[in-house]
């Protein structure tokens, strides 16, 4: 008697799971999409902190963004760049630089 080759597929399938925070003590998902894409990177451990927690932290890491406050070469107002400007080129507060910016007729 002839039987069918049964094909077994593989598949991993992943749940959504509920993880405590260890940081504020709350539960948060670590979804089935969330899971795909941690075993697709490559990472071993499962988040131990939410998103709220660890976007809280990748922010509190960054340094914070220095401003260099300069007088419009252009309008003579107060403008504040990121960059700290040389004392030989022009610089534009943001409403100066965006009508340079703009061709004109
Ligand atoms: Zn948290
Ligand atoms: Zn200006």
């Amino acid at each position: 008697m002839y039987e069918n080759e049964e094909i077994v597929v593989e598949t991993v399938e992943f749940q959504d799971e509920t993880i405590v925070c260890k940081d504020c003590g709350k539960e948060f998902v670590f979804t089935a999409g969330e899971q795909a894409f941690y075993k697709e990177k490559g990472f071993m451990n499962k988040p131990k902190a939410c998103k709220a927690c660890r976007d809280a932290k990748k922010n509190a890491q960054k340094e914070p963004r220095e401003y260099f406050t300069v007088v419009c070469s252009e309008c003579g107002g107060e403008a504040k760049v990121t960059f700290q400007p040389s004392e030989d080129r022009p610089v534009y507060c943001s409403a100066c630089f965006a009508k340079r910016r703009q061709p004109r007729d």
